[in-house]
């Protein structure tokens, strides 16, 4: 570094002077600068006029252009000019070169450009560095290196240029230049020409630095961690959402998520369920994919997403169309048509479930479940079915929470989703077939739904959210409306259905089950000929049943058959025969009529009722000889057992009467069975027919094989009224009967008859068992002895065969 200013001051004391504006040029500094002031050029010219020495002295405030004397410190720099350089817009580049503190004494000159008298402090080249120098110049140097290592506007290489310097106050000079310090700050450091004085202020200064930006250091540690730990985040989540991509894996989680946001900005749902599903969402998002808990989230949220809310169908109701849709689909059930015709009425103008709930009651076959859903088709409401057959757990109807493991939604919420609207027609099958014990009582929740006061707030335990149900169009069904627990069977409206006769079943196969079929099989046109004969036959021989389930089954599989000898050749079109008929289905299953060959003694044809619809019901009594015993077998129950007792007792009180031994109980054994086990018997109705029986066994007179009968016997004979006639002289009619004995109470339900079984059938009243017996046996042994019976030869002949009764023992 060149410091030939040794020389200078010794000729002159007065320099032009340069104003710096928040710059200043330590002696021993080069540095250079641009010059575009008028004044300030006029000082260079004059300087070059010279030595190309100039005083170089800050202004205090560097906005100032024009400053005057009292602007500027009175403590500059001494300096050489050492290059010009005009600039392109008329400034010029200078390069100076430090040279020594001056102190301005007075001003020379102000006007063109200033020129002061100076007084130079003059550094010598070698200065006694005593260790207190030393000390602290190692303390600055110490202070500066931390400096510039906390400090990144510097680099090591500063710092090494800088450390070299063996001039305490050169060096104090290069580390001050260095620092970024204020104006006022640097020319502290100017003004201390006591080298030891500008250490000690650098140290003091360089504590200060460095405590700040200590600080510095620390919050912007602090906000970086911060900002690092969501940069993090949202860096792993570009990862992952790349790696996903990369894979093509289209299952990934986000790829999830946005479906899912995306759905549930398309699908209208109520501010509740929206603020729900959202939630789910966001925690879904926040669960690993791999866990099991997003699959129980996301099936959730796929529930909710999937249950009808808001939607509805636009629903129609026209009477006339209703009633062309029950006529097209169903043949006959005038009354039950009529019925629904005027509750589709009702429904049309309310709109929402109001009175009673319909229930469509009757053996299986009948019709009831398409009868619900023409009911839909009239209003023009989506069907759905729910059966709850066996259902016993509360949790099928409201479902599971959705902390157990593989947790469901209940059969409502199901019937919904699978609804799409919200106001379907709901069929609720076999409601008579729900169960209670332990684990709940689903028929208090079927109440609930059940009732328009509370069914708007469904609670299912697995949606969480109420549901409404409110809109609903629930049907029920149930086969026995007696097994349908009372305070739900008070709300509703029992339409029965009660099964049809051959005629009716004809009708049904001909102009709707058979069509049916034929679509079905592509038998269309004349492929298939199935004549009424050959349709009778199948409902004759090969079913037996209410409804015609079973006949539509088995003309399924007559046309099956017919489609399959089709398609293999054998022949392009059938005619379906007797014959044919036979090699499809086999032997006759059931031979019409089942009524008795011959007239038999001890065997009496009853009627029951059960669920399937009515049913023949024989009741055989055999008397062996023996102490009295009274032997029941054929899974009778508790009442029916009760009635053979109470039938017993009849006959024992008029024995007389009937002429037979009064003690007879003493001198035998009574053996009544009711064969057919598989269905169990039980009621009070085939009292009478089991009077007749015993009545007739020991009277040993026969019973007329083509009676059958229905009624509850009393102890002294009287003939009490039963349920379900309808039902059992269809069974009746069936089966070949052609006469049926009815209690005199039940007079009035044979307007329900169908019209073919009262021609067909002769219907006798009774009030008493005397009555009954008189129709129903051959000979009638009130009149006269049977036989000509006496106490002695009844015993007689009685153990001579072994047996009276139960048929074939005695003719
Ligand atoms: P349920 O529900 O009473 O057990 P379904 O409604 O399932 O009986 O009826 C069984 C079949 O018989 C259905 O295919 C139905 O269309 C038909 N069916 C029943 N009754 C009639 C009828 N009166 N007219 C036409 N088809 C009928």
């Amino acid at each position: 570094m060149a410091t030939d200013h040794t020389d200078i001051g010794q000729s002159r004391d007065v320099y032009p002077l340069l104003p710096l504006r928040g710059l200043l040029v330590y002696p021993s500094m080069v540095l250079h600068f641009d010059v575009g002031r008028p004044r300030s050029v006029r000082a260079l010219e004059e300087a070059m006029v010279e030595d190309n020495v100039i005083v170089l002295a800050s202004q205090e405030d560097g906005q100032i252009d024009e400053p005057r004397t009292s602007d500027l410190y009175r403590v500059g720099t001494l300096a050489r000019v050492k290059q010009m350089l005009k600039l392109p817009n008329g400034t010029i580049r200078v390069l100076v070169e430090g040279l020594s503190r001056a102190e301005i004494l007075a001003f020379v000159t102000e006007d063109e450009f200033f020129s002061v008298r100076v007084h130079i402090h003059h550094e010598l080249d070698e200065v006694q560095v005593t260790p207190e120098l030393q000390a602290m110049m190692r303390s600055v140097s110490q202070q500066f290196e931390q400096y510039v290592k906390l400090s990144r506007k510097l680099d090591q290489e500063t710092y090494a240029s800088v450390v070299d310097i063996d001039h305490p106050g050169r060096f104090a000079d290069a580390v001050a230049s260095h620092l970024p310090l204020k104006v006022r700050e640097k020319q502290d450091i100017l003004e201390s020409f006591s080298i030891h004085e500008r250490l000690e202020r650098l140290l003091q200064i360089l504590s200060d630095e460095r405590e700040v930006l200590e600080l510095e250091r620390k919050i912007h540690q602090r906000v970086r961690k911060q900002m690092e730990k969501t940069q993090k985040e949202y860096y792993l989540r570009e990862q992952m959402k790349a790696i996903q991509r990369e894979l093509g894996d289209k299952e990934g989680r986000t790829a999830e998520i946005e479906e899912l946001r995306e759905k549930l900005a398309k699908k209208k749902l109520p501010a509740a369920v929206y603020d729900k599903v959202d939630k789910e969402i966001s925690r879904l998002e926040r669960i690993p994919t791999a866990s099991a808990e997003g699959t129980v989230a996301r099936t959730y949220i796929d529930w909710v997403l999937a249950l009808p809310w808001t939607e509805k169908a636009r629903t129609q109701a026209d009477i006339a169309r209703a009633e062309r849709i029950l006529n097209e689909e169903h043949f006959g059930l005038e009354k039950v048509k009529e019925r629904i015709l005027e509750f589709i009425a009702v429904q049309a103008l309310t709109e929402k479930q109001s009175g009673p709930i319909i229930c469509l009651a009757g053996p299986p076959g009948v019709g009831k479940t398409s009868l619900a859903r023409s009911i839909a088709k009239s209003l023009k409401r989506p069907f759905v079915r729910v059966s709850l057959g066996g259902v016993r757990d509360d949790a099928e109807i409201r479902g599971h929470r959705r902390t157990y493991i593989g947790a469901m939604p209940g059969r409502i919420i199901q019937g919904m989703r699978q609804a799409e609207v919200v106001n379907p027609v709901f069929l609720l099958d076999e409601i008579d077939k729900m169960a209670s014990d332990f684990r709940g009582d689903p028929a208090a929740a079927m109440l609930e739904i059940l009732d328009p006061e509370q069914n708007g707030t469904f609670s299912d335990h697995y949606i969480e959210i109420p549901y409404d149900l409110s809109n609903v169009l629930f049907v029920t069904t149930a086969n026995n409306v007696y097994q349908i627990p009372a305070p739900l069977r008070d709300r509703m409206e029992v339409i029965q259905l009660s099964g049809y006769t051959e005629l009716e079943k004809l009708h049904i196969a001909r102009d709707h089950l058979l069509p049916r079929q034929r679509e079905r099989h592509a038998l269309k046109g004349d492929k298939m000929r199935l004549g009424d004969d050959v349709l009778m036959e199948l409902i004759r021989h090969y079913t037996r049943e209410a409804g015609v389930r079973q006949l539509d089954r088995t003309i399924a599989t007559v046309c099956r058959k017919v489609a399959r000898m089709i398609a293999a050749g054998e022949s392009k079109r059938v005619v379906v025969t007797s014959a044919i008929l036979q090699s499809f289905l086999g032997p006759h299953r059931y031979e019409y009529g089942e009524i008795e060959e011959t007239d038999q003694v001890g065997v009496v044809a009853g009627l029951a009722w059960t669920e399937l619809g009515g049913d023949m019901l024989t009741v055989e009594v055999s008397v062996i000889p023996g102490s009295g015993k009274v032997v029941l077998t054929g899974h009778l129950g508790d009442v029916m057992k009760e009635s053979a007792q109470t039938a017993l007792s009849y006959v024992r009180s008029r024995a007389k009467a009937l002429h037979i031994p009064v003690d007879f109980h003493e001198k035998v054994d009574l053996h009544i069975h009711v064969p057919e086990g598989a269905i169990p018997k039980d009621g009070p109705s085939a009292g009478i027919t089991m009077a007749t029986a015993i009545a007739s066994a020991l009277t040993n007179c026969k019973v007329r094989r083509d009676v059958a009968m229905t009624g509850e016997i009393t102890l002294r004979g009287r003939v009490l009224p039963i349920g379900g006639l309808k039902e059992k002289s269809l069974a009746a009619h069936r089966a070949g009967i052609r006469t049926i004995v009815i209690p005199k109470g039940n007079v009035k339900d044979l307007e329900d008859v169908p019209s073919v079984v009262r021609e067909q059938v002769e219907f006798r009243p009774v009030s008493h068992m005397d009555e009954v017996l008189a129709i129903a046996l051959v000979d009638n042994p009130l009149e006269a002895p049977a036989n000509g019976l006496d106490h002695n030869a009844w015993l007689a002949d009685l153990s001579e065969s072994g047996s009276y009764g139960g048929g074939e023992a005695h003719q």
